[in-house]
């Protein structure tokens, strides 16, 4: 099992957004939304290729979000 983040940046303001809000990754529900209101109007363009093996592997098998092979 991999070990989640304590903390980390809220992608939509920088500010540190600690693991237990329920907003987490997001320091609030409002920057939630400005975020996937980003993705949603095609404003990320991710121009740096991918070097993460497990995306690659997940992007090979056409199911990038499927990694739970496993439960305990
Ligand atoms: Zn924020």
């Amino acid at each position: 099992m991999a070990t989640a983040p304590k903390a980390l940046f809220c992608p939509t303001c920088r500010k540190v957004v600690l693991a237990e809000c329920e907003d987490f990754p997001f320091c609030s529900d409002r920057c939630r939304i400005l975020d996937l209101g980003k993705w949603a109007s095609g404003d990320y363009k991710i121009s740096s290729p991918i070097l993460d093996p497990e995306v690659l592997e997940g992007l090979d098998q056409g199911m990038p979000h499927r990694r739970r092979d496993e439960e305990d």
